[in-house]
């Protein structure tokens, strides 16, 4: 086993607990260990499966993550990224400072590109998880950086301790603000990226014949967070860009909004730019 793949689970015991007996888990030779004697293998990847039971949630398949890794590369979501980085920073910055570093936990991370970011700009300990094996084995094999923790887990039941978390990022994904609360410190902050009504505008007037759902609204969403926790910050981010024809069918090929469309039925030489809008939202609770 890659020895800087066993280091990112170095620190484990600070912060992950057992799926089974909610015990600290911590490194022993290439598994993970909690004093009752569970056991969890650490995958050649670089990552740990905590899933208990039986799941079966691999929702992409093998091109759509070619694809995805083709969006995310072109830049398109890098003003996304930046404003999680500042939110962050900010955070970070209020929060007072220990003699750990900071732990941030990326919940339902898909293939890491935003903890990847995140990583590299703050240096925090980053702890990333997605119910998606495949997602999380992509992530491992591709991202170079020793700090950050892979793990296959359940949002539901999140396999960390109470109170270890600085922050937790929760980026077009779903939330379990109950579990979010329980993993963080007192003050600790989540920050949320949901997409707004203009969010994919051009796919979605082309694809428009073929939606079920023809208007988007997030306002279901951003009440979930007020009313779950304290919000503290609201920002609208939006970027358009150019798409050349690869972009372009990259785009197509990875757009939830598309998963039930036919797409070879539509013309698509109309697109020729894509937007990103999202609200990046700030929330804590009592410190
Ligand atoms: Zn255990």
């Amino acid at each position: 086993m890659d020895a800087r793949k066993l280091s990112r689970f170095a620190t484990c015991e600070d912060y992950l607990a057992c799926p089974v007996c909610g015990d600290a888990l911590s490194l022993d030779g290439t598994c993970l260990a909690c004093s009752a004697g569970h056991r969890f293998d650490i995958a050649r990847q670089g990552y740990v499966n905590l899933l208990r039971g039986k799941h079966n949630h691999d929702v992409y398949d093998r091109e759509s993550f070619a694809s995805r890794r083709t969006v995310f590369e072109s830049g398109l979501y890098a003003p996304i990224a930046d404003a999680v980085c500042k939110a962050l920073e900010e955070a970070l910055g209020e929060l007072p400072t220990r003699t750990t570093q900071p732990l941030v936990v990326d919940a339902g991370c898909g293939e890491g590109y935003f903890s990847s970011v995140v990583r590299k700009r703050t240096q925090a300990r980053v702890c990333a998880f997605d119910i998606s094996r495949d997602s999380i084995q992509l992530a491992a094999v591709r991202e170079p950086e020793d700090g950050i923790a892979w793990l296959v887990a359940d949002l539901a039941a999140i396999p960390l301790q109470t109170g270890v978390a600085t922050a937790v990022l929760d980026i077009f994904s779903p939330a379990r603000y109950n579990e979010f609360h329980r993993i963080l410190k007192p003050g600790g902050r989540v920050i949320k990226v949901v997409p707004t009504a203009n969010h994919m505008h051009e796919v979605r007037a082309l694809a428009a014949g073929s939606l079920q759902q023809h208007d988007y609204s997030n306002q279901r969403v951003l009440d979930h967070f007020a009313a779950s926790c304290t919000p503290l910050a609201r920002h609208t981010v939006s970027n358009t860009i150019a798409l050349t024809p690869e972009l372009r069918d990259a785009l197509i090929a990875m757009t939830p909004l598309l998963f039930s469309v036919d797409t070879a039925a539509i013309d698509w030489s109309g697109l020729t730019h894509a937007t990103v809008e999202a609200e990046v939202l700030v929330g804590t609770w009592n410190a």
